[in-house]
């Protein structure tokens, strides 16, 4: 078994880390930084945020699992006292063989940025938002290449389904089940009144659906990709689908969507 650790930083996580290293040493894991089969966040839901775009360009290789040392996060279903059970089973229920761990597969965002200054690629775990700076945003949105409104507020936020229990949450968006391959559009404080108009409400696309949106003047904005942040001066467009790879989690026990839900939000 090939693993790579990526911890948070702080004292606790790190002294997990370096137990885990012990643990998975014993049972001959192979620490693996480069071409790890398991990558294990321990920390928090940013953490395993980091993790991802660590591997953005192995992601279909690599299984995910996340150790929690703060509030149980959605990311994250281990806590810091249950390391030795999770390096058991990991080393009872290897990822290749028949008796293999569940592998839980979650819809990824794929988004396409066109700048004046050349083209790049990403993908997000939770989600990509565009915000105006220092101004409104002005925008047209295109859905599978037809003009669908002209968008003017704050920003649009566009989110994968296990991350609509983030930043979509809290702009009324609906969380969806991450069997569910979808992305889904919520606009951040639109204006709306007599002049301007909005769809005013979220919008869920299926897969093999595309979002265009062209900010229409020259602008500072920002682009945020899950915990990171890009400033753009030159934006033309930015294209969003769900991605063609999926994000893979191994589950060693069971950790339902709605379960998680229940746990954060309401108790
Ligand atoms: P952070 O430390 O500010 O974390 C924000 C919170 O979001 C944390 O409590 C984290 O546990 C939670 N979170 C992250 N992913 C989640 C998910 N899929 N479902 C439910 N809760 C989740 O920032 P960070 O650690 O750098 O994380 C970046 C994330 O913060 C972004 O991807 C975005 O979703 C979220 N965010 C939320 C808001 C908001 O709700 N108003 C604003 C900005 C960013």
């Amino acid at each position: 078994m090939r693993y790579y650790v990526l911890d948070r930083g702080d004292q606790l996580s790190v002294d997990l880390a370096e137990q885990f290293h012990k643990l998975a040493a014993q049972r001959n894991f192979e620490m693996d930084a480069e071409t790890p089969e398991i990558v294990i966040s321990i920390g928090g839901d940013g953490t395993m945020l980091h993790a991802f775009h660590t591997f953005a360009d192995h992601i279909p290789n690599i299984a995910f699992v996340g150790v929690h040392t703060g509030h149980l996060g959605f990311y994250s279903d281990w806590k810091s006292d249950e390391l030795a059970e999770l390096v058991d089973l990991m080393s009872t229920n290897l990822l290749s063989a028949d008796n293999s761990a569940r592998i839980v597969k979650y819809p990824l965002l794929e988004l396409t940025i066109h700048k004046k200054s050349g083209t790049s690629s990403h993908i997000a775990l939770n989600e990509f938002t565009l915000k105006g700076v220092y101004s409104t945003l002005v925008a047209q949105i295109d859905i599978n290449d037809t003009t669908f409104e002209m968008f003017r507020g704050d920003g649009i936020c566009v989110s994968t389904p296990s991350g609509s229990t983030a930043y979509n949450k809290s702009l009324g968006g609906a969380m969806v089940h991450p069997s569910i391959e979808a992305i889904q559009i919520a606009e951040i404080a639109s204006i709306n009144n007599r002049i301007y108009r909005t769809m005013g409400a979220p919008l869920l696309l299926p897969k093999h659906h595309h979002c265009d949106i062209y900010p229409s003047k020259d602008q500072r904005l920002l682009i945020t990709i899950d915990h990171i942040a890009i400033p753009v001066d030159d934006l033309i467009s930015i294209s969003c689908k769900v991605a063609e790879h999926k994000i893979s989690f191994a589950r060693y026990r069971p950790y339902p969507f709605w379960n998680r839900v229940r746990s954060a939000f309401l108790r």
